[in-house]
């Protein structure tokens, strides 16, 4: 289940690196992504308290991550 207003994407091409998972894990304020041994997890329950600020496209190479505002169809994009 995505959150209500917010649901994340992590490119599959990237999903399984270890070190960007930690990466990311690290740089988002609210917890939404998990560090596992098999790489990058979404804390499903944390979405929606995404605060848009753009760390993790940041963090993630260009095209990697996907916030996708649900409410009003945009996305935070790079
Ligand atoms: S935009 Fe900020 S709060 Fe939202 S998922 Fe990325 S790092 Fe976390």
């Amino acid at each position: 289940m995505p959150g209500t207003f917010i649901d994340v994407e992590v490119d599959d091409s990237v999903r399984g690196d270890v070190t960007l998972a930690r990466k990311l894990e690290e740089v988002c304020p609210v917890d939404i992504y998990a560090a596992t041994d098999h790489g990058v997890e979404i804390v499903e329950r944390q979405l929606d308290e995404c605060v848009l600020c753009g760390l993790c496209l940041d963090a993630a190479p260009d095209g990697a991550v996907t916030v996708r505002k649900l409410y009003d169809g945009t996305a935070l994009t790079r």
